[in-house]
């Protein structure tokens, strides 16, 4: 599978322009102050059927929304412009190959961190190829010392470019440290999530996620997970509040995202999860979630939006 570097196109703005020519004000609110909302979509790439498939793209648009509105951007763009533009740019790149795509609407212009406008957008595809999971041997993780955003200050929900700094704080922290991630406290102390990713435990054979409530992004690959384990594999799924020592003594860990897919989470603060290794469920798990996104499983079709006609 070939990554492509050079001679990149995006769409800005409405046309569809090489990276190298597409320029954004550097006094622009999101220049200078994070001051945009975001998308990150995976398409993946059938072999078998010579066709690229977006995933959710519905959940993510639905959530962009929300997110501009919670961040009260006024409203610009209908779903159908959203799935237009991400389909012509990724076509006019003829992208054969998984990719990430990353669509951003952001406040242009010569602004401060108050203004409303000008709103514009980005579609930027970028070529990224699947985790090995036979290769992976799992993470090593802290609890960060730095605490979840939460809904009363920078609400996690709000997918807005700013929030990523206290993402940014714990990531570095961790490496520094010299843990692979890390995985946040929220304001109660319970398990919230990692800095770009939801997390899932696995006790007595039961599947444990924090609640939508634990300061956690609406994570589209936790719907997906919780929803295929249930329905597929007959793993029965709990949403509570996940204590810090929890992570200590059960079974299996791991994190979840568009971007990380699944990835198992084998130590944390130092103590090893179970024996060390990626757990039975989260492989069953991780082998699923990569049928369905890739269109392997008929009853999920329904969750792909195939690029080319
Ligand atoms: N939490 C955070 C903070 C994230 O940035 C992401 C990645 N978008 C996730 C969770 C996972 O969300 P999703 O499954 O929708 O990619």
């Amino acid at each position: 599978m070939k990554i492509r570097n050079g001679n990149r196109l995006i769409w800005l703005d409405g046309r569809i322009v090489p990276l190298q020519e597409a320029t954004i004000n550097v006094l622009s609110p999101t220049s200078q102050f994070g001051a945009n909302v975001f998308e990150g979509i995976r398409c993946y790439w059938n072999e078998e059927e010579q066709q690229l498939y977006a995933f959710r793209l519905e959940e993510h648009y639905k959530r962009l929304k929300n997110s501009m509105k919670m961040f009260r951007m006024e409203e610009k763009y209908s779903i159908e412009e959203l799935k237009q533009g991400l389909i012509d740019v990724v076509r006019a790149n003829e992208y054969k190959e998984d990719i990430q795509v990353r669509q951003t609407v952001f406040i242009d212009g010569f602004g401060t961190w108050s203004s409303k406008g000008p709103i514009n957008m980005f579609i930027a595809p970028i070529a990224k190829s699947r985790n090995d999971l036979e290769k992976s041997k799992g993470m090593k993780c802290c609890i960060s010392s730095w605490e979840r955003i939460s809904d009363r200050n920078l609400s996690p929900k709000v997918k807005v470019g700013a929030n990523y700094i206290n993402s940014r704080m714990a990531q570095m922290e961790a490496l520094e440290n010299g843990y692979d991630s890390a995985i946040f406290l929220n304001n109660q102390g319970k398990v919230s999530e990692g800095p770009g990713s939801c997390l899932f435990i696995v006790r007595d054979g039961k599947l444990i996620t924090p609640p939508m409530t634990a300061s956690i992004l609406e994570s589209i690959t936790r719907d997906t997970i919780l929803k295929l384990a249930k329905e597929q594999l007959k793993i029965e799924v709990i949403e509570r509040d996940i204590d810090r020592t929890e992570l200590y003594i059960c079974d299996e860990v791991f994190l979840c995202g568009s971007a990380m897919e699944i990835a198992a989470v084998t130590n944390v603060d130092g103590i090893v999860v179970s024996n060390g290794e990626q757990g039975d469920i989260t492989r069953e798990i991780q082998k699923i979630y990569i049928e369905t996104v890739t269109g392997n499983m008929k009853n999920y079709k329904k969750w792909l939006m195939p690029i080319y006609d």
